[in-house]
Order: structure tokens, then sequence, then C-alpha cells
């Protein structure tokens, strides 16, 4: 199933339970915006290529419109419109001002030197600079972009508009930066999955976890989990997985990903697995941290994990969501379960539109104290509902941004 339309399904699936209109589901679904350009760049051997890079703006009602940058060659307009879809649903359920967007550059960050994917960025920059800042779009890192290309982001845009650091979140501390944007996703999940835990009674140290993805949100998330007691005992990277029955060294395992540049690729002192079998381990909890679709109907009866907690965006496919659901296994959805991350992007947008920096401490407080009341309210609304936490949390999000479209009117 295509990304948008997995999307489309799960609000669909909300949407019945509020009766809403065929007018306004067309309205909420329908992106406000979609930008699609040309990138041409010098690599640096002097060839002259082109790439093509997305911005898909999908609602605005709730205040500006929020989204990161994805750079990985599997990038398109569906795959984007659906990231930035989500973005609006994730904005509304922890409540904070924003609606949804998403951009994106269809290209292997890992193939090109620091210097072309600069190029690539600042061109990109250049074709879509009118259409995004502080008050109308604000991106952030997302897959394949970090803290760097963020920095290159803020000063090829101010170049047009001046200074105004608050048109790019996920900068460098350095940069006006947050302190705690980079952990924040990472962190946001873990803070779930303790609630979640403390919700139904379970224990950390009696939770086996299997984490996909080793980069920016699985190494905080298995940090965070690691710490809290949980016994981590898979994490895996593009390359494959390592597993070990009796619980990873997550710290040594952190340090040896810094020091061989970012990869778990040579790691000795574990299993090696495949990234499909450590989907289907013996594990309490799976935490999908690295691309959408992962998880599918093929896969899914073979999914042994009671508690999936969706980091990364759009893992489980619809199919395979309701057999894990028959199968009597609770999903996290990505629209809350990874929310950590624009919340703090937020965080630090207000930072930057006061000229005011806050400690760790606070962010990380304010942090929980946001995911936590969305949780709560998520929760409530599966009970009163009766219905997943995913069609929950959509039925919050729908309400909202309903609402607010209602309240501006529509002329
Ligand atoms: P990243 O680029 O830092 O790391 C991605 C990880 O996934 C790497 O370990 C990579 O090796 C692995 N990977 C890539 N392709 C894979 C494949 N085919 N199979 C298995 N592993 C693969 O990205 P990230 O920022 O950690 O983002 C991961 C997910 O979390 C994405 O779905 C992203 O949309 C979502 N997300 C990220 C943020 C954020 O703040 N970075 C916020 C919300 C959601």
């Amino acid at each position: 199933m295509k990304a948008f339309e997995a999307v489309r399904h799960y609000f669909d699936t909300a949407a019945n339970y509020l009766d809403l209109h065929d007018d306004i589901r067309g309205l909420l679904l329908t992106p406000k915006r979609e930008v699609q350009v040309q990138i041409p760049a010098k690599l640096d051997d002097g060839r002259i290529v082109s790439f093509l890079g997305y911005r898909v703006q999908h609602n605005n009602s709730r205040g500006p419109m929020k989204g990161g940058l994805r750079f990985h060659p599997a990038v398109d307009l569906d795959d984007v419109r659906s990231l930035a879809t989500l973005m609006t649903w994730k904005t509304a359920v922890v409540d904070i001002p924003y609606g949804g967007a998403k951009g994106g550059v269809a290209i292997d960050p890992r193939a090109h030197s620091r210097t072309e994917i600069e190029s690539v960025t600042r061109s990109f920059i250049d074709q879509i600079h009118d259409v995004v800042g502080p008050v109308t779009d604000i991106p952030a890192p997302d897959m394949g972009t970090g803290a760097e290309e963020m920095a290159w982001i803020r000063n090829q845009w101010e170049k047009y508009h001046g200074f105004n650091p608050a048109c790019i979140t996920g900068k460098p501390v350095e940069h006006y930066g947050a302190v705690g944007r980079e952990e924040a996703t990472g962190r946001g999940v873990g803070i779930l999955i303790v609630k979640m835990l403390g919700r139904l009674g379970r224990k950390a140290n009696e939770t086996r976890v299997a984490i996909q993805g080793f980069g920016n949100v699985g190494i905080h998330a298995a940090k965070y989990l690691h710490e809290a007691d949980f016994k981590v005992v898979a994490v895996s990277n593009v390359g494959g997985g390592f597993y070990n029955a009796d619980g990873l060294n997550i710290p040594e395992m952190l340090t040896y990903n810094f020091e061989n540049g970012n990869t778990i690729e040579g790691y000795e002192k574990a299993t090696k697995i495949t990234n499909a079998e450590l989907l289907e381990l013996d594990v309490e909890l799976l935490v999908p941290a690295a691309i959408g679709g992962v998880i599918t109907k093929e896969n899914a009866p073979r999914v042994t994990a009671s508690l999936i907690v969706e980091a990364a965006n759009g893992p489980v496919d619809p199919g395979a969501d309701e057999i894990l659901e028959k199968n009597g296994a609770i999903v996290l959805p990505d629209i809350l379960a990874n929310a950590g991350g624009v919340t703090v992007s937020y965080f630090e947008w207000v930072q930057n539109l006061q000229h005011y920096s806050w400690g760790l401490n606070r962010v990380r407080q304010e942090l929980e104290q946001v995911l936590a009341r969305a949780f709560e309210e998520v929760w409530q609304a599966s009970r009163e509902y009766e219905v997943p936490l995913r069609t929950a949390a959509y039925i919050l999000a729908i309400k909202r941004v309903k609402r607010a479209t209602e309240l501006a009117g529509f002329s």
C-alpha cells in the first residue's frame, strides 16, 4: 500500500467515529500546497547532476506548518505527502500551535561527500525559500539530515530574508539550536514507553526490547530505555542487526557507533541478525525506528512482541495493523510515539522568537509534561471510544484540526 493511502485509511477509520461529512474529509486531507523542484548540483568530480526536491504543506489551521526534511533515495511526492499529513495530526495530538508539512530530496546522502550535500541543501533552499519561513512553514531534521544541514539552511534562507533563526529548528546549539533537541525524539519514545508500561502494570526489567534503526531516534531511544532498566536485546541499522539474549551493552555500542563514523557495522560482541529477523524476535517490545512500511501483512503474523511503538513514521501498514490488533498487540502510533522531536522543535522556535535560551532541565521537564498529557488524553479517548490507541490519537487530532478550521471560517 502506498504511504498516503495508509494515512488516508487511518484517517478514515477515525473519521467514521466522528461522523465526518465527505466535504470536510476532503478538506482536511488535501494538502494546501505541494512544491516539486529540480535541484542542480555540481559533484566533486565536475559532473553536473540534478535531484528532485519536494515540500508539501498540508494544513495550517492551528498555526504555521512544521515538519522535517528527509534525504533518502526513496523520497517521492506520495511519500512526502503522507509524511506532511502525519505532521498535521502529530502537532494536533500533542496540542502544539502548528500545522503540518514535510520535505525531502531523493538522494542517498551516504553516496555523496559533505561538500556535495551542502551544495544540494543550499540549492534546494534557493528553490523554496519564498514558501518557507518562521511564520509560514518551519523545516527541521528527519532521516538523512541533522544539525549541520539545518545550519546551512538557516544561512541560505537568511541570505534572502535577513537574520531570523526561527526559520528552521534542529540547528546546532551554537547556531540558536535548543539543547535537548537532538535527543528529543528518542527520549520522547522512551518517556511514552514508560508511561504505557505504567498503565499496563508491566515492569521495565521484565521487558526485552528490539530496536530497528540506530540513527538519531534509535540511538536516543536505546540509551533512554537502557538507563531505565529495560533489556535492549537487539538493535540494527541499514546493514543489519546485532542480538544478545542477555541484553546488549548499549553504552559500548554507542561508543562503537561514534568512533566508527556513525555505524555499528563490524561490531563483534553480539550475534549478527538481519533486519527481517529483528522484527520477529521473541521480545515484549518492538521499536521500529528506521523507515516506513517495514511491518506488513506478510510478516505481521510472525511478530511476537505484544507492544509495538512506532518511533519511525508509518512503519506498520494498515493490513499489518489489523493482524497485530487481532493478535492482542498494542501499537503506540507514530503521531504520538515520535512527537517528542517536533515538541522540542517548538520549544526551539519559541526560544528563537524570544531571543532567550532555556537550560536542558527545563527542556526535558516541559517535554515530559507535553507528552504525559498527550498520552493520557489518547489513553482516555481509547477507553471512551473503545478503539485502539492509533484510532484514539487520530480522533483527538481530527477534532482539534476540524474545530480550528471551522472557527477560522471557509471564505
Ligand atoms: P537517521 O537517518 O538518523 O537514522 C536512520 C536509521 O535507520 C539508521 O540507523 C539507518 O542505517 C537505518 N535504516 C535506513 N534504512 C533502513 C532499512 N531499509 N532497514 C533498516 N534500517 C534502515 O534517521 P532518524 O532521524 O533517526 O529517523 C528515523 C525515523 O524516525 C524516520 O522514520 C523519521 O521520519 C522518524 N522521525 C525522526 C525524527 C527526528 O527528530 N529525527 C522525528 C520524528 C520522526
